[in-house]
């Protein structure tokens, strides 16, 4: 099993149902996972949030169809306390992924009958408010529905774009203009509205080989963090957009929502 120090992060809403829903015990032995503080010393976690598939596919039970998303999800997790957790990636012949969901459904039962009721497994709920804006920012009138990534190891941006086949003219009946390929690096990754599993993607000189995963932007809107990475990516195809708007309009080549 691979921790969440992976490089996508556990989204919140999973982390915290895993948690609700084991009662904050470990699935095997049903020991409390936090042990009160002692102050000075402040309280001490006990346990791990681990991987039924494992993250890495060479890791533990990690022979799987599932995406690193999908690996990442409330479905795939399930916790346990620290010896526990060393003792079923210690053993994956034993603790196949089979029986850990078993282990995993059984515990969830048995919290749910010693709480006396289920605690649901709530989706993030996105919050909405009308506002009016006063500013120079361009309309928008469709999103990109999903957001590609694919691991990649330069960290300088100016490297990526130096490497990146040059944009393309895409002709339209109004004009010609400049396909635009903004992109965000991030833990490792390379993220991009560009369809990346495309041969003519212009990210392909940098990861060849490679393939990329799919997110749909609805599942990044439910984490702070990634909604605000999802914001960059946008505000860089804008700012592309006025850039280029003095020699021809730009588009973003990607399916929109
Ligand atoms: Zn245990």
């Amino acid at each position: 099993m691979v921790k969440s120090t992976s490089r996508l992060r556990i989204l919140d809403h999973d982390l915290r149902t895993l948690t609700q829903r084991s009662g904050n015990r470990c699935a095997i032995c049903k020991r409390l996972l936090t042990a009160d503080s002692s102050p000075p010393d402040r309280e001490v976690i006990l346990g791990d949030v681990s991987h039924i598939v494992a993250y890495e596919p060479d890791g533990p039970r990690g022979d799987s169809s599932l995406t690193s998303r999908e690996r990442h999800k409330y479905d795939n997790l399930i916790l346990l306390c620290n010896t526990h957790n060393r003792l079923v990636d210690s053993q994956p012949q034993t603790y196949t992924v089979e029986k850990l969901h078993s282990i995993k459904d059984a515990h969830e039962s048995w919290v749910e009958e010693t709480l006396g009721k289920r605690i649901p497994y709530e989706r993030p709920q996105l919050s909405y408010k009308v506002d009016t804006i006063y500013s120079t920012l361009l309309p928008l009138q469709e999103l990109p529905a999903y957001i590609y990534g694919v691991p990649c190891s330069l960290r300088v941006e100016a490297e990526v774009q130096a490497m990146m086949t040059p944009l393309r003219k895409v002709r339209s009946s109004m004009s010609d203009e400049l396909e635009m390929a903004p992109f965000l690096l991030r833990g490792g990754y390379l993220y991009a509205f560009q369809d990346l599993n495309e041969p003519d993607n212009p990210f392909k000189p940098l990861v060849p080989g490679q393939s990329a995963e799919r997110y749909r932007v609805g599942e990044w809107w439910g984490d702070p963090d990634y909604m605000r990475w999802y914001v960059d990516l946008l505000n860089r195809a804008l700012n592309k957009d006025s850039v280029l708007s003095s020699g021809g309009k730009a588009t973003v080549a990607s399916c929109l929502c």
